[in-house]
């Protein structure tokens, strides 16, 4: 048998695919998997089909959910008046484990990065518009990463939001620039959204 097409030469190559994932992690998981009892494959497996087949995107704030609207949009105790505006579904998990904030959320899905052809309409940027129409939203907080792109992003977003008459924050410094919002502990990411300043 070609030594490229067998099962494990297969599951590596699948794995190797995962962000941050070399071929030699790549290889020491698939044998770890194989080396698992059955019970354990065949939960990975049905997992991995699972999520795919009921997480959607949620139709008012973007997250990804089981659900449509999202837990996070249903949830009558959060403030309507506050949208704190995210890159990616796993920044606004790391806002939630700072227990800092009780708003409500927008996932862009990415940031603008003109030199890779990403701009304003490749990301959830008209979604987050509609849901400023009428005056339930006070404050738009812009906790993009403090990258270029996200910098970017932030001052993009908040040339189009403050002429409506909505106020436009960004989160503070602290989160290191150059970082990433789901790698910052939950102090430093909980005084970074109560320190935010106005743009
Ligand atoms: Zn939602």
């Amino acid at each position: 048998m070609d030594q490229a097409t067998t099962a494990m030469a297969r599951l590596i190559k699948a794995l190797a695919k995962l962000p941050g994932i070399g071929e030699k992690t790549a290889a020491r998981l698939a044998f770890h998997v194989v080396r698992a009892p059955e019970e354990y494959a065949k939960d990975l497996a049905n997992a991995l089909l699972e999520v795919k087949a009921r997480m959607r995107l949620c139709s008012v704030c973007c997250n990804l959910a089981e659900s449509d609207p999202c837990p996070n949009c249903s949830d009558t105790h959060r403030k309507d008046e506050m949208i704190c505006v995210v890159e990616e579904p796993r920044d606004l998990l790391a806002m939630e484990r700072a227990r800092e904030y009780r708003g409500r959320y927008h996932v862009l899905h990415g940031a603008l990065s003109p030199i890779d052809g990403i701009g304003p309409e490749d990301i959830k940027v008209k979604e987050l518009l509609a849901r400023l129409g009428g005056d339930r939203v006070k404050e738009v907080i812009l906790a993009t990463n403090p990258t270029v792109t996200g910098e970017a992003t932030a001052l993009y977003l908040s040339k189009l939001i403050k002429p409506l008459g909505v106020k436009v924050t960004r989160i503070a410094h602290g989160v290191p620039v150059g970082g990433s919002l789901e790698f910052v502990d939950e102090v430093t990411l909980g005084k970074a959204i109560e320190n935010r300043r106005e743009l």
